[in-house]
């Protein structure tokens, strides 16, 4: 067990921001790397990141960790400081606009390049080349923007790691994962270690964030060498933990020890009392998700609660309108059959905003899109 700092390069005269890392468990074999914050306002995985560290720590001194387990509990100090009129603004970076959780993703076709004379028929062999690759290159990033070196620091533990967990959560929300759809068995062990049932399954090709920042260069390497083993490739998930609001100790507590259960389910923590859920989480891929989008300024009220399933046509949701003679409101309908899983809690909505999310079992959007901005 270590606690390290490393300090983030100052981006102005006075100030220092900084990471803290834990570490558990022996490192040389397997690696888990999970981090909380990214997008700094959004404080659910802040909490159940104390309480795994606390778990970890147990677990490390009965000698039951089976593999190195980083854990970064807030993974973004820059976010963290942007707080304005009382308020946290963490989600988007104020130097720059950019999404804290995007423009990660490796550059896949230099990695190719890389690999191409050096491949074996050896699949171990050959991860360790991609690994070796994908650390090199995150080093050689040559951003200097805050941004870009809080990401290339994020990388550089994280992008060798055989295991990735990447903590959020919505405005409101039932819980629930994104992964990579070429990976659905480990995707559903962590959504019923975790007892969720709501499981999005993304295709990594196209923009991603950063668990598919980790996934991506292995399925398009693959997809470049179909005639090379590629052993222990990465599986990343992004959880989220409910909504905003959702910050109990007795929820982390359980998301903690679901995260346990999982890890434990693949073999990296010796638990001899460990027996895996039975569970039947819902699958639907990233695409198949409705958003349901604002038609007017004014203020929301739901009709319908989180959780619901909805018939195609029901209505979810009224904006009232603030501007008319007399009082108006306008109906907003669900497209789709499907469950309601995430609401807003910027009741005040504009044109366009996405004020609600529908799993359904229908395409909705193109195949790599993604669900936010
Ligand atoms: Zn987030």
């Amino acid at each position: 067990m270590s606690y390290q700092t490393i300090a983030l390069p100052s981006s102005s005269v006075g100030s220092q921001t900084y990471l803290g890392v834990h570490r558990f468990g022996p490192s040389g074999g397997k690696k888990v790397y999970l981090q909380a914050g990214l997008h700094a306002d959004e404080y659910p995985g802040l909490l159940v990141a104390q309480h795994l560290i606390g778990h970890l720590a147990q677990l490390e001194q009965q000698h039951l960790l089976r593999a190195e387990i980083v854990v970064v509990p807030f993974a973004n100090p820059i976010g963290l400081r942007q707080r304005t009129f009382g308020h946290v603004t963490g989600r988007c970076d104020w130097h720059t606009g950019q999404n804290f959780n995007r423009g990660m993703a490796l550059d896949s076709a230099e990695l190719i390049q890389t690999l191409a004379p050096n491949l074996s028929e050896d699949g171990a062999h050959n991860s360790r080349l991609l690994r070796t690759a994908m650390l090199q290159q995150v080093a050689q990033r040559t951003g200097q923007m805050e941004i870009a070196t809080l990401h290339q620091t994020l990388l550089g533990l994280s992008i060798d790691a055989d295991l990735v967990i990447d903590l959020h959560c919505d405005d409101v929300a039932l819980p629930h994962l994104f992964y990579a759809h070429h990976q659905p068995e480990i995707g559903l062990q962590l959504a019923c270690s975790l007892g969720y049932d709501i499981c999005l399954e993304e295709d990594v090709r196209g923009t991603v964030a950063f668990d598919g920042s980790h996934t991506q260069p292995w399925v398009l390497v693959q997809a470049e060498f179909p005639d090379h083993p590629f052993a222990s490739p990465c599986f990343a998930a992004t959880i989220e933990l409910r909504g905003r609001t959702d910050v109990s100790t007795e929820l982390a507590q359980q998301d903690s020890q679901g995260i346990v259960h999982f890890l434990a389910g693949q073999g990296l923590i010796a638990a001899s009392d460990y027996q895996p859920p039975a569970c039947t989480p819902q699958q639907h891929g990233v695409d198949q998700v409705s958003l349901i989008l604002a038609s007017h300024s004014g203020l929301v009220t739901y009709k319908r609660a989180l959780g619901e399933w909805l018939a195609a046509d029901d209505l979810i949701a009224e904006i009232v309108l603030l501007d008319q003679p007399i009082p108006q409101t306008i109906e907003v309908r669900s497209p789709s059959a499907g469950r309601l899983f995430s609401q807003t809690n910027h009741f005040f909505s504009a044109p366009g905003q996405v004020i609600a999310m529908v799993a359904t079992r229908e395409a909705q959007n193109q195949p790599g899109t993604q669900l936010a901005y």
